[in-house]
Order: structure tokens, then C-alpha cells, then sequence
């Protein structure tokens, strides 16, 4: 039983990283408008696509 119940637990915690993962990743594509990207041209690029890409205005 107890291994049921450390497994539950993983998984639990497992879904909570990906949760925060998508909503730091869903952040940066939709509201970040270089706060966090200022200095890597890469990522700033990338994200703005990203946003025109969703359709969320952005300019
Ligand atoms: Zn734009």
C-alpha cells in the first residue's frame, strides 16, 4: 500500500512541474515583452512569433 501511495505522491508532483512549466512558458509567450528576454535576441524572437503565432496582440 504505501508504494501505491509514493507512487500517487510522484505523479503528483510530476503533473505540478509540467503545470508550472506551461505557465512560465504560456508567461513568457504572451506577456513578456523583453522583461526576462532583454539581452537574448534568440528568445525575445521566439516569443514574439510565438505570440503573432496565438494571435495574442502584442503591437
Ligand atoms: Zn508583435
Amino acid at each position: 500500500m504505501p508504494m501505491v501511495v509514493a507512487s500517487a505522491d510522484v505523479e503528483r508532483r510530476r503533473a505540478a512541474v509540467w503545470m508550472l512549466l506551461l505557465a512560465a512558458v504560456t508567461f513568457l509567450v504572451t506577456f513578456d515583452q523583453g522583461a526576462l528576454t532583454t539581452g537574448q535576441p534568440l528568445f525575445h524572437e521566439l516569443f514574439h512569433d510565438g505570440r503573432h503565432l496565438l494571435g495574442v496582440p502584442c503591437h
